[in-house]
């Protein structure tokens, strides 16, 4: 199934990468969304967010203002004449943000994770033309996401894009969700025109990395950024941690390096050939190995011997991984590729056993 999308199209916004939204994790009080937004504004930033439904991970937190926030946004629309976006999470949602103006609606990490609610914002969408943000599934899952995507976009809604924000995963360490970059390159693969903007705040987590997080977002071809930014961040009633100021926020986009896909040159091209032979190559020696592996399959097969012998494996991993280390590789990735390999040398051998 394929997408079927027009250009964002947003009125006063510029056609050029990268796309900015900002503003603070949750709408607070009135004072503080309009400070935040007019300092913004005065940076030149065109589109607002704030979150007025928050969905929290435990009851007990701020969980937001609800529609009385809703006015807030209207007005820093009406004083700054930036577009105003917000998560909504249910049609009722949808429908205060719609009445009250709200341009473009974000669809959070949570819900993208339900095919039900999805399915209900989509028939609350149904014959509305509005941008809809989609972001990530908490879980990696890059099929729940391009079903959010296509759920809403059967609806009608043919202004769409993707919001990369992270994945939770059991062993965080550096970011608050890893990012795993091969799931939004990916969605980039199978849908090279949907737009994709990069949440270096929610992946992070921490303020210190949202600036090398655009950076990398950008040189990967990102289409734009949603940062949270708030007038005093170590105040915020979520995500302090996260949020810098509209100065702040100014200062790390002045020192981004957008590299636009320049023409491929001489030397890139060549680069480039010398890379797809030795593609081949390693096409051709892993055909060959995995022939040699059935030809073990059949001599275990003989000697009813089992498919895999768990110390040779193990002795695999290590000699590479260090062999790898000893080359300049990350000894986990030289593991993770020998593990695919065995994968799929088992699967091989299994074939063969089996017949
Ligand atoms: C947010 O943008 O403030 C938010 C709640 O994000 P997410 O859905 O990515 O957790
Ligand atoms: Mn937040």
């Amino acid at each position: 199934m394929d997408l079927k999308i027009e250009p964002l199209n947003l009125p006063g916004i510029e056609n050029k990468r990268p796309l900015i939204i900002a503003g603070p994790c949750s709408a607070e009080t009135e004072e503080q969304v309009l400070e935040t937004a007019k300092n913004l504004a005065n940076n030149g930033v065109k589109i607002f967010r704030a979150g007025i439904w928050k969905p929290r991970t435990k009851p007990g937190g701020f969980e937001g203002h609800g529609e009385k926030a809703l006015p807030w946004m209207a007005q820093v629309k009406k004083e700054t004449g930036m577009l105003i976006t917000t998560e909504v999470a249910t049609p009722k949602h949808v429908e205060a943000a719609l009445k009250a103006g709200i341009d473009i609606l974000w669809i959070g990490a949570r819900t993208t994770t339900n095919p039900f609610a999805i399915q209900e914002l989509a028939e609350s969408l149904r014959g509305v033309d509005v941008p809809v943000m989609v972001k990530n599934p908490v879980n990696p899952d890059i099929e729940l996401w391009i079903g959010a995507l296509l759920r809403i976009n059967a609806a009608g809604v043919k202004r769409l894009a993707a919001i990369h924000r992270g994945f939770s995963s059991v062993d965080q360490k550096l970011y608050r969700n890893t990012p795993l970059w091969h799931i939004p390159i990916e969605l980039h693969r199978r849908f090279p025109y949907l737009p994709i903007i990069c949440d270096p705040s929610h992946i992070g987590g921490r303020r210190d990395l949202i600036a090398p997080l655009c950076q990398q977002a950008m040189d990967m071809g990102f289409d734009g950024l949603m940062v949270e930014s708030h007038c005093t961040p170590d105040n915020a009633w979520s995500d302090a941690m996260q949020q810098v100021t509209p100065d702040v926020l100014d200062f790390i986009l002045d020192r981004l390096v957008i590299r636009d896909n320049v023409e491929m040159t001489e030397s890139l091209a060549s680069l480039r050939k010398q890379i797809d032979e030795m593609d081949d190559h390693l096409m051709d020696l892993l055909t060959k190995r995995m022939r040699v592996s059935r030809e073990i399959a059949k001599y275990k097969k003989e000697h009813y011997m089992a498919v895999v012998q768990t110390y040779r494996y193990s002795e695999i991993l290590d000699k590479r991984a260090a062999q790898g280390a000893l080359c300049g590789m990350s000894p986990d990735f030289v593991k993770k590729i020998y593990e695919s390999i065995h994968e799929e040398s088992v699967r091989q051998q299994m074939e063969i056993i089996n017949k």
